[in-house]
């Protein structure tokens, strides 16, 4: 595999050999034992990873399918978007075309979402719904999601629709004990998995809501998604590769240990931020709101980002990313997802050492 590129972007990111190799097993119906095994033998793993009693379900399409799919389950009055980079914006969007009413709590880019904020806006009774990203990957920012779903308790009706696609495993998420409606996820980001598969949770609240709505759709239907789990199924016909994969993925997750998992990424996004000190550049979110997955970095030294990055791929046979949208070259970003090591982890500070001399 000389062409090997390796990737430290935020999603996808770097899917290791065994991964692959499980992901090569034969195929099996969908609707056969073997799947439903398959199925059921998965199913504790991830309700531990969420944090829930309830079921978690596979959505064979990215996490935009889910993102848009809750809105269509859930929304039957107005949603509140918390807005506070490119995927959280786009969410605000997505809502609109669904022909839902929806109305934007909108901070700066790089700025958090705050509990104080979102209480504001409820308070006037409007919304029966909010989207809010955990880990907005645009900006580097982790907003605090036990302040924010604190909240739920104040406001029963209101479904809080929570993504964290970026930002699950690698801080603790406890899907009951905080509360929320909706907690979901993508294969691509922390899973190291390729992309194609999402994962995600509902409320029995959150089903109830959407036993409600008429026009839920098929691919996306909430309560198809429950009465084909409830036989250890999905509703059509799933990524069955990625499933191996993610099958693969969970052992090696808990024979890491949760407790590790948090720890190591803590870690090693610990040592891409005194790489980021060390070289006199700032961080795009403030102190306190800090992703533990990547870094984004404020690129107040001016410095050609687009150049650093052909090096790195030239030279290092890796990349990172350039910044997100509108924050391209203004920023850069640095992943630390997944099957990341303190040993590769050094080894791309010192190839970003290398390319930095030589920009
Ligand atoms: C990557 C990402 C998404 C979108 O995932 P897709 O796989 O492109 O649907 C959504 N939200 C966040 C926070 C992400 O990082």
């Amino acid at each position: 595999m000389s062409q090997h590129i390796k990737l430290f972007i935020p999603g996808p990111v770097e899917v290791s050999p065994g991964t692959f190799e499980a992901m090569s097993q034969p195929m099996m119906g969908h609707r056969s034992k073997g799947f439903q095994d398959l199925y059921a033998e998965i199913q504790p793993q991830l309700q531990a990873l969420f944090g829930t009693k309830g079921q978690v379900y596979l959505s064979t399409s990215s996490a935009w399918g889910v993102m848009e799919g809750a809105i269509r389950n859930l929304v039957t009055k107005k949603v509140l978007n918390c807005c506070c980079g490119a995927f959280s914006d786009k969410w605000y969007d997505v809502a609109k075309r669904c022909g839902k009413q929806a109305e934007a709590y909108q901070v700066e880019w790089g700025q958090p979402i705050l509990a104080e904020e979102i209480d504001k806006r409820l308070a006037t009774g409007e919304f029966d719904a909010l989207t809010l990203i955990h880990n907005e990957t645009s900006t580097g920012v982790l907003n605090p999601i036990v302040e924010i779903a604190a909240l739920k308790a104040k406001y029963p009706e209101v479904m809080f629709i929570v993504d964290s696609v970026s930002g699950f495993t690698t801080v603790p998420m406890n899907f009951d004990e905080l509360g929320i409606d909706v907690l979901l996820t993508g294969s691509q980001k922390a899973f190291a998995l390729p992309p194609g598969l999402a994962l995600f949770t509902a409320s029995e609240a959150a089903n109830a809501r959407a036993a409600t709505v008429p026009d839920r759709g098929y691919y996306f239907d909430f309560l198809e998604f429950r009465s084909n789990g409830e036989k250890s199924m999905t509703p059509s016909t799933p990524c069955i590769s990625l499933i191996y994969g993610l099958q693969h993925q969970l052992k090696v997750i808990f024979a890491e240990g949760l407790e590790n998992r948090f720890a190591r990424h803590e870690r090693l996004n610990g040592m891409v931020h005194e790489w980021v000190r060390r070289n006199g550049f700032e961080f795009f979110a403030p102190e306190g709101y800090r992703s533990k997955s990547l870094t984004c970095v404020a690129n107040n030294r001016e410095i050609d980002v687009a150049k650093l990055n052909s090096i790195l791929k030239a030279e290092h046979r890796l990349i990172i990313d350039g910044g997100y949208g509108k924050l391209k070259g203004k920023t850069f970003r640095i992943s630390n997802m997944g099957d990341e090591t303190d040993a590769t982890i050094a080894s791309l500070i010192a190839s970003l050492d290398d390319a930095m001399s030589k920009l």
